[in-house]
């Protein structure tokens, strides 16, 4: 039965479809190309007939039943390289690699049935030699298209190329920048196989990437025999990497943007790969010796190890099992896009002549094969994403899926529902989110009021400290003004009576002397004794004087016609004031918290800041009034009034 449609319709749709299950057959295109002039004129018979667009049928010559073959897209002698390129759907191949997938194109068949020409065009072509746009193959055409795509992307895209060639066995950098050298092939668990310090050229414009394929195809290996006066020596893959920066949230471009691959490894993301193998042949038809049969010979080992991959991938249980890609060169840089994770294209060529039909039906009987072998066609992942996390995340997308579907069974309000929640969390969340902000915000403010009221406090202490300094400075001037008067003149802290120990440790009875008459205090007994002046009996200084004993800097220089020099005195007189100052300087701060309001400016120190400076304060005041009394009981002044207890008033000049 014929089948009747364009070149480029059912298949081409089938393609333009993608990837639609897990598994996806290698599509196959069949091209038969023209008689050749020398075929004609050796009067040769075609035995090749095309029935509608995806059937061939083979008439054996001299009689015998016509066998079918039935391909995705068979194309006759009539058809144009733009015919062809339309048919295979090569475009879509191109925008799967766009999104990251493994793409292959090859061609496959006989020496001399038109692979190079499917690809490429017609040779002669090399470096500075370009093919006509109308015999352009499905290389450069895919190329164009490729650039053009990109520049109306809107998304940079990152084009890198490599050019090799497995000619005996052996794999060739065609873009390398010395000679050829013999390249291994390594594999790795994120990438297979790979040819290792392969030159990965990067180019931005058609130009640039024609010129590289030119350049590789004038050092591809290529001789001449009685079938094919360019024929190709070696299996040619050329491969564009395309690197793009896609959010992963676009439906277009599900794959991430891929990391660049290792020094001397090829880059990771999409690829479009194009093969042109080395056709099989008959080296007696061919009339190849020498240095051409070993070439020949290895051609069609590479090819057999081929057809040997994809008859085990073909059988379903022993799919299961090894496959050999390991075989051959050819098998272990194709292995991806036969049994792996690629989409591949495969353009199996044939010649019409009656002459060649035992390898035209090798090739037609390969190609169908070929086509039941499935891939499992998958965007390449970044090395760094472990595939553990992808399956969990595939799980609980399938999950959630099954959730939403149920709950729009079980109530179809319940979409409605759910937004309503999403709302609902999403105003509360924000409205949680406004407290912290606010509560933080508070915070913030009452740690500086805090830090200000610390500093506050500070200050007060420093001041007081001044304060008290004066005061001993006036203390002991008034001292040394008392010193003329002879015998036991009636002492000061008699009089007074002694203010309770903590509010003015350096002057209780602790100490067995008076500090300003130097009588005996023992009468003052203290309950808190010698708790107060731990420190007074420190380590001796060089001068043999205990530390503490020694006159403070700030202690009035001793003067010579004195009677009784400051030195004279006990050491114990100036340890007081000494420790008083330093219990008064020592005294620790704690802010209290909250802190508490300013006041008016012109407040007294005394009744702001920390809950130690009350009592600095009232230390203060009782130190004033015993200096006070003192000094008004040896000069016979009346006692001030309560009102004129200002720390600036009460000092008396020194
Ligand atoms: P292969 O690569 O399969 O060995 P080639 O592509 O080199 O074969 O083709 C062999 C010869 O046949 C070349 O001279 C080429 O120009 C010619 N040829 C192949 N296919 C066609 C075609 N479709 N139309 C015209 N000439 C073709
Ligand atoms: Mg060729």
């Amino acid at each position: 039965m014929e089948e009747r449609g364009s070149p480029d319709g059912d298949l081409a749709r089938s393609l333009e479809q993608g990837p639609e299950g897990p598994e996806t057959p290698i599509q196959v295109v069949l091209r038969v190309r023209p008689m050749s002039a020398a075929e004609l004129r050796r009067g040769e018979q075609s035995a090749l007939h095309c029935s509608g667009t995806r059937t061939l049928q083979v008439s054996p010559p001299g009689g015998g039943p016509d066998v079918a073959f039935r391909f995705g897209a068979v194309l006759d002698a009539a058809r144009t390289q733009e015919d062809v390129f339309r048919a295979c759907g090569v475009r879509r191949l191109g925008e799967l690699a766009l999104r990251g997938f493994s793409c292959t194109v090859f061609t496959f068949g006989q020496t001399g049935s038109g692979k190079t020409y499917t690809l490429t065009g017609p040779p002669p072509q090399g470096e500075g030699v370009s093919v006509p746009p109308n015999l352009a193959g499905i290389m450069q055409r895919t190329f164009a298209w490729l650039l053009d795509r990109v520049q109306h992307l809107g998304a940079p895209v990152t084009l890198r190329a490599s050019y090799l060639e497995i000619y005996n066995e052996q794999v060739r950098d065609l873009l390398s920048v010395g000679s050829p050298r013999p390249l291994p092939v390594r594999w790795s668990k994120t990438r297979g196989f790979y040819v290792e310090q392969l030159r990965v050229v990067e180019f931005e414009s058609l130009g640039a990437l024609m010129e590289l394929l030119q350049m590789g195809l004038s050092r591809r290996r290529s001789s001449a025999h009685t079938l094919n006066q360019a024929s190709s020596r070696s299996h040619a893959l050329l491969t564009l990497y395309i690197s793009r920066q896609t959010s992963p949230s676009s439906p277009d471009s599900p794959a991430p943007q891929m990391p660049p691959g290792a020094p001397g490894e090829p880059p990771v993301g999409g690829k479009l790969c194009f093969v042109d193998l080395a056709g099989s042949e008959k080296v007696a038809a061919t009339g190849s010796r020498g240095e051409l049969m070993l070439e020949a010979n290895s051609i069609n080992r590479s090819l057999l190890a081929l057809g040997h991959c994809i008859s085990l991938l073909l059988d379903p249980q022993r799919k299961q099992s090894h496959i050999p890609f390991r075989d051959s060169k050819l098998t272990k840089l194709l292995a991806d896009s036969l049994g792996g994770r690629g989409v591949t294209l495969m353009v199996a060529c044939v010649s019409p002549s009656a002459q060649c039909l035992p390898e035209t039906l090798s090739t037609l009987r390969y190609a169908s094969r070929a086509q039941r072998v499935t891939t499992r066609p998958q965007a390449p992942k970044s090395p760094k994403q472990p595939q553990r996390l992808e399956i969990e995340i595939l799980q609980l997308q399938e999950e959630n899926r099954c959730l939403r579907s149920q709950l729009g069974q079980i109530d179809p309000k319940a979409s409605r529902l759910s937004g309503a929640r999403v709302a609902w969390a999403q105003r509360n969340l924000y409205g949680m989110l406004q407290e912290f902000m606010l509560e933080n915000e508070r915070l913030r403010k009452e740690n500086s009021q805090l830090q200000s009221s610390r500093d506050r406090a500070r200050d007060e202490q420093r001041i007081l400290a001044q304060q008290v300094q004066e005061l001993e400075r006036c203390l002991l001037c008034a001292c040394s003004d008392h010193q003329p008067y002879p015998g036991p003149a009636p002492c000061l802290c008699v009089m007074v009576p002694a203010p309770p120990c903590h509010a003015l440790p350096p002057l209780c009875s602790c100490h067995r002397l008076c500090p300003l008459c130097r009588a005996p205090l023992a009468h003052w007994a203290c309950a808190q004794g010698e708790h107060h002046l731990p420190q007074v009996f420190g380590p001796k200084a060089p001068g043999g004087m205990p530390l503490a004993a020694q006159p403070p800097p700030w202690a009035p220089p001793c003067n010579p016609g004195s009677a009784k020099c400051p030195r004279e005195r006990s050491p114990s007189d100036w340890t007081q004031t000494r420790v008083l100052a330093e219990m008064l300087t020592e005294e620790e701060v704690v802010p209290s918290a909250p802190p508490l309001p300013m006041g008016p400016p012109n407040t007294s120190p005394v009744l702001r800041g920390g809950a130690a400076v009350p009592n600095l304060a009232q230390r203060l005041e009782a130190l004033r009034d015993q200096i006070g009394s003192s000094l008004r009981r040896g000069r016979s002044q009346p006692p001030p009034s309560e009102a004129t207890r200002s720390p600036s008033r009460v000092l008396p000049p020194c």
